[in-house]
């Protein structure tokens, strides 16, 4: 049977809201408001959070500094915002799992299968933190990892971006937006849309992944899990 399961990359901005950097529990709680519509359609969600609005291991800020270290930083981030966002899933009647990378004993546990089919069975959410538990990756390796783990079967990262362009929008009005791209094009073209090791996790194991625009539509995230019209398709 369809399981419909889904993992959505969330990036750490969305944790920050309108704030300069930082979490904004109003940011969390407006996700988490949606995830409670979307989780009443039968869809199954799982969540990897990023830790950029806190700290990025490989950002400038770092440089001339012990990458480790950094990398280090950069995953408790991650924690911070599964935490913040898992209180406020709460407090939206929503049962939630934390799993993380790195163990914090009574905060965040490592990843196991068997809690995340209880928590879907239960109409929960998980939500995955702690990048893969290493330095010199990023959580969107994460997500692909996750993924393959709990046979999503797509992963959609929430950017905010409208989806992948042949040069970045922003800099270029002539840009072309994709409706559909394969993972060799993007390889080929050297589209930094992402990490090239998830790149390369995704297209070996076939995942399908969308890349959306979460900030400037408040449907987004029902659009992209109802299958809409949204964002740009990657497939092998
Ligand atoms: N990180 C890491 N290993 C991982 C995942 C993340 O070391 O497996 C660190 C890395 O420093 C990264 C930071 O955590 O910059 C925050 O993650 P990311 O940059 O992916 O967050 P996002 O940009 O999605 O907010």
């Amino acid at each position: 049977m369809k399981k419909n399961r889904y993992l959505i990359k969330l990036s750490g901005e969305i944790i920050k809201g309108n704030k300069e950097s930082g979490v904004s529990f109003e940011a969390a709680d407006n996700l988490s408001k949606k995830t409670a519509l979307i989780l009443k359609k039968n869809i199954q969600l799982g969540f990897v959070i990023g830790g950029g609005n806190i700290f990025r291991g490989a950002s400038k800020s770092i440089q001339g500094y012990n990458r480790l270290l950094g990398d280090q930083v950069g995953m408790v981030s991650t924690v911070i915002n599964a935490l913040v966002l898992s209180e406020r899933m709460q407090a939206n009647g929503i049962p939630v799992l934390l799993q993380s990378g790195i163990k914090i004993d009574g905060i965040v546990d490592l990843f196991d299968k068997e809690k995340v089919e209880e928590i879907f069975k239960k109409k929960g959410v998980v939500i995955f933190c702690g990048g893969i538990g290493n330095p010199y990756f990023s959580t969107d390796t994460t997500s692909a990892l996750r993924a393959l783990q709990v046979e999503a079967e797509w992963i959609f990262k929430a950017t905010k971006v409208d989806g992948i362009y042949n040069k970045d929008p922003k800099k270029f009005p002539d840009a072309k937006f994709y409706d559909t791209i394969t993972y060799d094009e993007i390889l080929e073209k050297k589209l930094g849309i992402m990490d090239l090791s998830s790149i390369i996790l995704m297209k070996e194991n076939n995942i399908k992944l969308k890349v959306f625009n979460i900030f400037d539509n408040q449907d987004a995230l029902e659009k992209v899990c109802f299958g809409g019209k949204i964002g740009t398709t990657v497939i092998k």
